[in-house]
């Protein structure tokens, strides 16, 4: 029989450097939400990608995790903790930065200080660099982390991509599969509607609005050629409903035809959208919500 081998795989840094951008492109799958704001990916999701090399099967569970920033809300407790959690089970770690880090990333590296397993440095968006510039990003990352491995990549343009494939490839472990091998990930489809339409917002409102909200999707029912999903929308105050509703609604309604469109495509089927606001007070600060948000 040929061999299998198994593995967890996180995917930490710092926000916006394109973590969920990269692991998109290494389960091939829309999973997780990316937008140019920081912070958007607040949970760890993990991706799953079988297959076969010529010598063993695999099975890589991939984890995107939260941007690694300094907290200021128990939120920001809750998603640092996915992290260490991510960084703790994983058999090899995908350290991302990309060209216009400031050498900022104390706190990544001090989280990694007692990771035994082994740690690709990714540097990505190397489509937006000069050849001196990438270079020099390497060098500097060989003074000051000595990581098991460098790579260069483009996670938008897919440049780059097979060569880290490999590379982790090369770093599994020997070991039975973790899951069964037709999921593709650990989270159930309503948490995928909940983050379109998150991901949505996101790109609609500027500000602080997007921060302030939180989607759970309350009914996700789904019939032979229609699924219908029901999400509540939660903002911490009145002024944030009215932002969101827009004049006369207009607003909301665009984020809900968006969302919807994006919901047929991930889902492959119609889908019906409802979409209800509700104000709760300081939801980022109150622990037994955030507890029933999932966090
Ligand atoms: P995350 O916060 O680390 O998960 O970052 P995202 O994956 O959400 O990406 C942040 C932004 O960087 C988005 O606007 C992406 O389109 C962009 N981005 C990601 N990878 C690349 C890349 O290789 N090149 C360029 N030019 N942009 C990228
Ligand atoms: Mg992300």
């Amino acid at each position: 029989m040929k061999q299998h081998r198994a593995g967890f795989i996180s995917i930490i840094g710092k926000p916006n450097v394109g973590k969920s951008t990269l692991m998109n492109q290494l389960v091939g799958e829309k999973l997780s939400i990316i937008t140019s704001k920081a912070q958007t990916t607040r949970h760890r999701i993990m991706g799953i990608v079988n297959g076969e090399t010529a010598d063993f099967d695999f099975q890589l569970v991939y984890s995107d995790t939260p941007g690694i920033i300094k907290p200021q809300y128990e939120l920001h407790t809750a998603m640092m903790e996915f992290v260490h959690g991510s960084i703790e089970d994983a058999d090899v770690v995908l350290f991302v930065t990309d060209i216009y880090e400031k050498y900022d990333e104390e706190d990544v590296i001090q989280k990694l200080q007692n990771c035994e397993s082994p740690i690709v440095l990714i540097i990505n968006k190397i489509d937006l660099a000069s050849e001196e510039a990438i270079t020099e990003k390497e060098e500097h990352w060989k003074t000051i982390l000595n990581p098991t491995k460098i790579l260069t990549i483009s996670a938008l343009n897919n440049v780059g991509i097979d060569i880290l494939l490999n590379q982790v490839l090369e770093f599994l472990p020997v070991h039975p599969p973790y899951f069964p091998k037709d999921e593709l990930t650990d989270k159930p489809e309503r948490f995928f509607a909940a983050e379109i339409v998150r991901e949505k917002i996101f790109l609609n409102y500027k500000k602080e609005v997007p921060y302030s909200c939180e989607v759970v999707v309350t009914a996700f029912k789904e019939s032979d050629d229609l699924i219908k999903v029901s999400s509540e929308i939660y903002v911490e105050r009145a002024t944030q409903r009215a932002i969101l509703l827009g004049h006369k609604g207009e607003r909301i309604k665009k984020v809900g035809i968006e969302a919807r469109q994006e919901m047929e495509q991930f889902f492959g089927k119609k889908v019906f959208l409802e979409q209800y606001i509700k104000v709760e007070p300081d939801w980022r600060q109150k622990k037994q919500k955030l507890e029933r948000f999932g966090y």
